[in-house]
């Protein structure tokens, strides 16, 4: 049993002085505020952040693709050359050092959007799990857990094959998708599998019940919905229903279930969402990035949308920004400031985060939950002076304020590994473009 004194920790919905915790096995067997003498860790510490929507080789791209103008479309071109050079070393490499990043910005779950299953021209590997488990590895040797939803991926667009990169992602069909997932269902300790639907696009509607009745309603489940509005037309074109219709009426919505982006949606689709208790996953940077638009956060959250945020392309890792800009993006919509309280996002990061990926036991400083501690500093440049309360951190703190970071009861990152998780991530992604 380990021992530490929390100078200040956010438990109980709020921060509080002196936390004593006590861990046994990777887990809080006592939480104590007010309490007098232990070992002493400063700063202010938070639970573990979840970083509910990760496509890990999208790292590679980070800074390569501003040179263009164009659409969410020719980003996916760029997108594609990447997923087309990558082998189960050159992925595990990249995911490891993307993993490390996370980590070191407080993330200790990465929930793994992941599709890129087989050989370039569409063989499966001898294992056809061999890229799968290359992300679990490398989460593994980063110190965080993973849940890995494998994704089904078998059209290029509403029935039509898939095109060129594309025979990487796809599966003959859903039972095919299936079967290989479920040679990868003796998972380690440290790893949740469940089940990822691509699109609406990317899996034919008759399909998408296997895809669900494999998760059962006890995986988690996810899927990519409405974050283009040429997405919603051709939806609409093909079926005469919005995407989160098509969803509904095929059994995959429902509250083990996340809808990632969820960006244009009717108020139809807002109160079935809702009403299912399917969580949405926003990812704002992403969103920003590819030119999506900004999706009704709060609107669906008051329908009963669990929120949850993840860090998609990587073009930023920092789920604080992405906390903050889940407020920030409502106020330039609507021109009002004040729709998302600091408590509330940093729900959505944490337990709110961790339910959504399939560990209920993680995400918050409580009896019985894992042991994860992320400790900020609260007199960096950018966090003094704020009193580094709930709003100090949701609105003052960045990833770079994060100085150490437990996952299950095991000091992961120290102060002083940020210069050689860069060299790491040079190196991975210096590869990858050679
Ligand atoms: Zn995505």
């Amino acid at each position: 049993m380990s021992s530490l004194l929390l100078e200040r920790a956010w438990v109980d919905g709020s921060v509080q002085d002196d936390v004593l915790v006590e861990i046994e096995d990777g887990r809080f067997t006592a939480v104590t505020p007010g309490a007098q003498s232990g070992e002493r860790l400063t700063g202010v510490t938070i639970p573990g952040l979840a970083n509910c929507h990760s496509h890990a080789f999208h790292r590679a791209l980070r800074g390569r693709t501003q040179r263009e103008r164009g659409s969410f479309w020719t980003w996916r071109d760029q997108m594609y050359d990447v997923a087309g050079r990558l082998d189960p070393d050159g992925y595990q490499e990249l995911a490891r050092a993307t993993y490390r990043e996370m980590a070191a910005a407080g993330i200790t779950s990465v929930g793994e959007f992941h599709y890129l299953h087989h050989q370039p021209d569409g063989t499966p590997y001898d294992d056809p799990n061999a890229m799968g488990l290359a992300l679990v590895e490398a989460a593994r040797e980063a110190g965080i857990r993973i849940t890995l939803l494998d994704t089904c991926y078998l059209s290029a667009g509403f029935g039509d094959p898939p095109q060129g990169v594309q025979v990487r992602y796809a599966d003959r069909d859903a039972a095919a998708w299936s079967e290989r997932v479920a040679l990868l269902e003796q998972s380690p300790a440290g790893v949740v599998v469940g089940a990822a639907v691509h699109s609406v696009r990317a899996v034919p509607a008759e399909q998408l019940p296997t895809v669900a009745d494999w998760a059962g309603g006890a995986k988690p489940l996810h899927v990519h919905l409405s974050e283009q509005v040429a997405e919603n037309q051709a939806c609409v074109a093909a079926y005469s229903r919005t995407p989160t219709e098509v969803l509904a009426l095929h059994g995959v919505l429902g509250p083990r279930t996340t809808a990632v982006h969820a960006t244009h949606l009717t108020e139809g689709d807002i109160r079935m969402l809702g009403s299912t208790g399917t969580h949405a996953c926003f990812c704002p940077t992403t969103e920003r990035d590819l030119g999506d638009g900004v999706g009704p956060s709060r609107r669906l959250h008051v329908a009963g949308s669990g929120l949850t945020l993840g860090s998609d392309s990587h073009a930023v890792i920092d789920l604080f920004e992405e906390m903050r800009a889940v407020e920030l993006d409502e106020r330039l919509a609507t021109q009002q400031r004040g729709h998302w309280s600091a408590p509330e996002l940093l729900n959505a990061a944490t337990t709110t985060g961790h339910r959504s990926l399939g560990w209920d036991d993680a995400g918050a400083i409580a009896v019985g939950q894992r042991a994860d501690l992320v400790t900020i500093d609260p007199a960096s440049p950018r966090t003094a002076g704020t009193g580094c309360d709930e709003a100090g951190v949701v609105f003052a703190a960045t990833a770079e304020d994060v100085v150490q970071v437990m996952v299950d009861g095991r000091v992961v990152v120290r102060q002083g590994d940020r210069e050689e998780i860069g060299r790491e991530l040079d190196e991975a992604i210096r590869k990858v473009w050679a």
